[in-house]
């Protein structure tokens, strides 16, 4: 296994009421477990608000959790020092939404590649130029490109050069956070076979966050859903899409028209946002607002995230 996370938990404080003296939490995250496996890829779904970029962030020490256990490698994490879990970055990259916004305009394609070989390794500059040059052929460009800037490039060609980047120093997991979100439908396809063919080639593990459940339906060995920073749903990816349980996921499926095609360019975070009703301490199943399947149970008490078939669990009160 090469990342176990148990209980991870973020809380932020709430804005403080000037009557009140005492404060008040909100979970972005609550007590999120899994495992991902080396080579495989593990997609965390939900609308926008529902914790998955909170929980990535978190593993990557991008954010401090508050609570939890995240084990990579064998080494636990948390209690790395800052300086240590920098050299642990390595091994751990991320692949965000917007490759021009993560990528320095100021430096040429080569110069952003190579930065982690500078940082990381003892690798001559010549070295590192080649390098550079290899990895921008794996991902299919030019490595006449190298001197050239980002902003002379299209969005999806940057999000390669992001991903260059990404696996320039063979990193074991890669957090890729909306990474194919903002291409358009055709380009966001190849880049999701381009992630696929480098996880053949070097065995990476990907942690793929996303709102997009065509996106999840063709990279994914593994699904969680996320409502309101809790997993309601986990499952293998084709247990899920053939037989998913949670009525949120249900929701969710069924807001695309096929899980089999990228003509969806709808936002499922439209579906229905609400978010703001909940009170943080209530009890109950925090979907009873939205729920159609709701009972009088559902209200009271929080379903737990059990087991319903083989390696499927949901937390819903109807199983
Ligand atoms: Fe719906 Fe009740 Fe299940 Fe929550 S526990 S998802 S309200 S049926």
């Amino acid at each position: 296994m090469l990342l176990e996370v148990k209980g991870l938990t973020k809380l932020y404080p709430n804005q403080k009421n000037i009557f009140s003296k005492s404060h008040t939490y909100s979970h972005a995250v609550n007590k999120v477990s899994f495992t991902l496996n080396s080579g495989k890829t593990l997609s965390l779904v939900g609308e926008s608000g529902s914790g998955k970029t909170t929980t990535g962030k978190m593993i990557l020490r991008l954010v401090e959790p508050t609570a939890g256990k995240i084990v990579f490698n064998n080494i636990s994490l948390l209690e790395l020092s800052k300086k240590s879990m920098l050299k642990m970055r390595k091994d751990m990259q991320i692949i965000f939404q917007d490759p021009y916004g993560s990528l320095n305009p100021r430096m040429t394609i080569c110069q952003l590649i190579s930065e982690g070989f500078a940082i990381h390794t003892n690798l001559t500059k010549k070295e590192r130029i080649k390098s550079s040059s290899e990895l921008l052929e794996m991902v299919g460009l030019s490595h006449h490109y190298l001197n050239r800037y980002p902003h002379e490039f299209s969005g999806g060609q940057r999000q390669r050069i992001s991903i260059a980047r990404a696996i320039s120093l063979k990193p074991k997991l890669i957090v890729c956070d909306e990474s194919v979100s903002s291409l358009d439908v055709s380009v966001r396809a190849q880049i999701l076979d381009l992630l696929n063919d480098l996880q053949r080639q070097f065995k990476i593990s990907y942690l793929f966050i996303t709102h997009d459940l065509n996106v999840a339906a063709h990279i994914s060995d593994d699904i969680i859903v996320m409502f309101e920073g809790n997993i309601v749903e986990r499952a293998r990816a084709n247990d899920f899409f053939k037989n998913p349980l949670h009525p949120y996921s249900k929701s969710l499926l069924a807001a695309i028209p096929s899980i089999n095609t990228f003509e969806r360019e709808r936002d499922l975070d439209i579906i229905l946002n609400d978010l703001q009703n909940k009170l943080e301490d209530q009890n109950g199943c925090r979907f009873y607002n939205r729920c159609p399947e709701a009972m009088d149970i559902c209200l009271k008490i929080t379903p737990l995230l059990i087991e319903i078939n083989d390696n499927h669990f949901a937390s819903c009160h109807k199983f």
